[in-house]
């Protein structure tokens, strides 16, 4: 009995010898994913997995977005970001000054 020496990949779908397949415990049967594409996989899933747990949100008290946190400002000082989002921040900051200065004027 002659087993196919080679297999094709579900991923890459190159066709590739049976040694570049991961063999299943307990099954007559390779992983559908060769070995490279299989490395990928579960690299690409930690990585996911990773990027989930770090990417908290936060939400804008003024625009009452839910954004990511890399869209605030860090405040070093009270060791939490601002409440207001960048854009909702440059606007605040903006409108301030154009206030500030209106009031500068009178
Ligand atoms: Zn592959
Ligand atoms: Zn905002």
């Amino acid at each position: 009995m002659n087993l196919p020496a080679k297999k094709k990949c579900r991923c890459c779908r190159k066709t590739r010898p049976l040694d570049q397949f991961h063999r299943l415990q307990g099954v007559a049967a390779v992983h559908p994913f060769c070995r490279p594409c299989l490395t990928e996989s579960v690299r690409q899933r930690i990585a996911r997995r990773g990027a989930r747990h770090a990417a908290s949100t936060r939400c804008c008290a003024q625009c009452g977005q839910d954004l990511p946190v890399q869209m605030f400002h860090w405040l070093k000082a009270s060791g939490s970001y601002h409440s207001y989002c960048r854009p909702c921040h440059a606007t605040y900051m903006a409108e301030r000054y154009r206030r500030n200065r209106a009031e500068q004027r009178r």
